[in-house]
């Protein structure tokens, strides 16, 4: 096949490569395209221009002064190595170079990267972090890397405790279990129903950590890696899974996340490219082979690259049993082409709402997901739901209720009365948020175990499984 060559239209010196947009770019300016989306987010305010910008002694500030302030701009990176978080990594690499450079050898910020991921996952996720320091080691600039493995840090944290729901009033308690009782995320996750509460958890506990470590590093900024189309996905998705109050909060970067001590800010610097672009450039950049279970799509490059042959083709039909991220993430892919304003859209959409107005009693944290928490959502269910069954009224109704009674569901309902009834003797009252309310509701015994939240040191001893790059 003869491809006709185009000329950028940027340059208009060079082969253009891909076409984004309707505008055939080069290599070399769809680089500058982007990055300069990603540097205009992280000029947006005085906030984040402090924290990039290279500080130098003035009459406001002494020489010693103006280096601290370089060093303490401390900036994480959740990396996942997905494309867009591997992508937001390379970028502020870059400019950490340039600055490295330019402003010979004195840097704006530092620069830390964390990936928290299953046991499972471990090796392959430390042969690519290795990889990544390999890139990076010639640069001049030091980025540290940081790994966390999920189980270990779940499994060992101080403070586990058990929540069960009450199915006709909606509203929860829990007991603290036993300091000795060793509880593994698996275990956690095999009570669970059904994949979107499984991926609703470990998102949950991940998000936990990432801020958890944010805040016992004094970083001043978390740098999320989710482009344009992922955040769509994001808010689509918390709409449908009744966490539409959350949009606000997690879309927020002007405000201190104040549930997690108040000294750092998130920023999404991605948030105006679009996913196929990140794709598009992961793949210029060389950064594809670092990829780790994730599908990049290439439809914006004008040759097909070779690498793109090893990528399983998208299924035709929605597979069964996908989660409701999951099928966000099919949605917003399939019209990225050519529907993309639809993206924005949502994405502008969602960045002006503002929380909802708070009705209940000093705004509490949900237990489970600690978002903060608006409304009733126990009263509001118990006010659309018909709890009571249908009473026995003769013989034929007395036998099938004993049968039901001696089944192995009899059976599992039994134990549930007699936990509520535990739990409403000893145990304290949990507030949950309606997302995680269904969460738990899918669990076949309507309870799960988790992390205490109001115990701030529940996670104390998660330093000891970070292994930073010193470690091979
Ligand atoms: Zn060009
Ligand atoms: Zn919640």
């Amino acid at each position: 096949m003869i491809i006709e060559t185009v000329l950028c239209q940027r340059c208009k010196k060079i082969d253009a490569v891909l076409c984004s947009r309707k505008e055939y770019f080069c290599p070399v300016c769809f680089e500058k395209f982007v990055s300069l989306k990603q540097r205009k987010q992280m000029m947006s305010d005085n906030y984040f221009q402090d924290i990039f910008k290279v500080i130098y002694g003035d009459k406001l500030r002494s020489v010693e002064e103006a280096s601290t302030m370089n060093r303490e701009s401390r900036v994480l990176v959740p990396l996942s190595f997905g494309s867009s978080s591997l992508l937001t990594l390379d970028i502020l690499h870059g400019i950490l170079k340039e600055q490295f450079t330019v402003h010979r050898g004195t840097v704006g910020f530092t620069l830390d990267a964390v990936t928290c991921c299953r046991y499972q996952e471990m090796g392959e996720v430390r042969r690519r972090l290795h990889k990544l320091r390999d890139r990076y080691s010639d640069s001049g600039v030091e980025i540290k890397f940081h790994l966390i493995d999920l189980d270990k840090a779940f499994e060992t944290c101080n403070d586990h405790i058990r929540i069960v729901l009450n199915d006709s009033t909606f509203s929860s308690r829990y007991v603290a279990l036993e300091r000795l009782q060793k509880v593994s995320m698996s275990d956690v996750l095999k009570e669970c129903g059904g994949k979107s509460a499984q991926e609703d958890l470990v998102t949950a506990f991940t998000d936990r950590i990432v801020k958890d470590f944010a805040q016992r590093g004094n970083y001043k900024a978390i740098l999320w890696g989710h482009s344009m189309t992922r955040l769509a996905d994001e808010v689509i998705s918390l709409v449908v899974k009744g966490r539409g109050a959350q949009i606000a909060d997690t879309l927020n970067t002007s405000d201190f996340d104040e549930s997690f001590g108040g000294e750092f800010k998130p920023l999404y610097p991605l948030r105006d490219v679009l996913l196929s672009e990140v794709d598009a450039l992961c793949h210029l950049k060389g950064l594809a082979p670092l990829l780790y279970k994730y599908a990049p799509n290439y439809s914006l490059l004008l040759v097909r690259p070779s690498e793109a042959d090893k990528i399983t083709p998208k299924p035709k039909y929605l597979p069964k049993n996908m989660t409701i991220n999951g099928l966000a993430r099919k949605y917003f892919d399939d019209i990225e082409d050519n529907y993309s304003n639809v993206i924005s859209t949502v994405v502008r959409t969602g960045a002006k709402l503002a929380p909802p107005t708070c009705e209940v009693d000093n705004a509490p944290n949900c237990t489970l997901c600690r978002s903060m928490i608006y409304k009733d959502a126990p009263g509001w269910l118990q006010s659309i739901t018909e709890n009571l069954g249908h009473p026995i009224e003769d013989d034929a109704d007395f036998q099938l209720y004993e049968a039901w009674s001696k089944s192995q569901l009899g059976e599992v309902h039994a134990d549930y009365i007699e936990l509520t009834g535990d739990f409403q003797r000893r145990g304290d009252d949990a507030l949950l948020c309606y997302g995680c309310i269904t969460t738990v509701l899918s669990s076949s015994t309507k309870s799960l175990v988790w992390i205490n939240s109001d115990k701030q040191d529940a996670l104390d001893d998660i330093s000891r499984y970070i292994l930073t790059d010193e470690e091979d």
